[in-house]
């Protein structure tokens, strides 16, 4: 695979311009905090309403809407696990959201995918594990497909950035 397809960006994801930006929603997909509510506020009020007609989302698996106001032309919603310790299959629920999201882009034929650190926030999920799966995921997916051919990772805090960083170098 081709490292090139594979970006680092720091800071807020809700004003960046790729084909689909990834939220960090909740079951409900009707709105919360962190990045979802930030996504909420700058999409402005049609994408609730187009949420409400999804009837909400399993953990680990993804569902697609327009941007509306956003500079992405869709917004993927997926649900992080949350962090119980990692007795709970966490590991494995976060990667399927990386890997259901990536599959709901390849269906709409996106060429570029930005996503923020699910579950490392509200869902306290440990950063370093969760940009490990992260990573990997995405790499294991790309390899197999050419649709996305971009995949961003926003690192919104410092020590994101940094792990972020030493694992794309690597
Ligand atoms: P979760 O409930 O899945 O943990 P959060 O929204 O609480 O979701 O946090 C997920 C990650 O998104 C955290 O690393 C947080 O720092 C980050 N984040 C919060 N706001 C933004 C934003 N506007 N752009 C990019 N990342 C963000």
């Amino acid at each position: 695979m081709d490292k090139k397809r594979l970006e680092l960006h720091r800071g807020d994801i809700t004003g960046l311009k790729a084909d689909a930006i990834v939220n960090a929603a909740n079951t409900s997909l009707l709105g919360g905090g962190g990045v979802d509510g930030a996504i909420h506020r700058a999409a402005g009020p049609d994408l609730l309403a187009e949420c409400r007609e999804l009837n909400g989302c399993n953990t680990g698996e993804a569902k697609i809407t327009k941007g509306y106001r956003l500079r992405a032309r869709y917004v993927i919603h997926t649900v992080g696990p949350v962090w119980y310790g990692g007795y709970r299959n966490e590991s494995e629920q976060l990667a399927s959201c990386y890997s259901s999201s990536l599959r709901l882009a390849r269906e709409y034929k996106l060429k570029s995918v930005a996503f923020p650190g699910i579950s490392t926030g509200i869902y306290r999920f440990p950063k370093e594990l969760a940009a490990t799966i992260a990573v990997n995921e995405t790499k294991r997916f790309l390899m197999k497909n050419s649709l996305p051919e971009k995949v961003i990772f926003v690192a919104f805090d410092d020590e994101s950035y940094r792990i972020y960083s030493s694992l794309l170098k690597a």
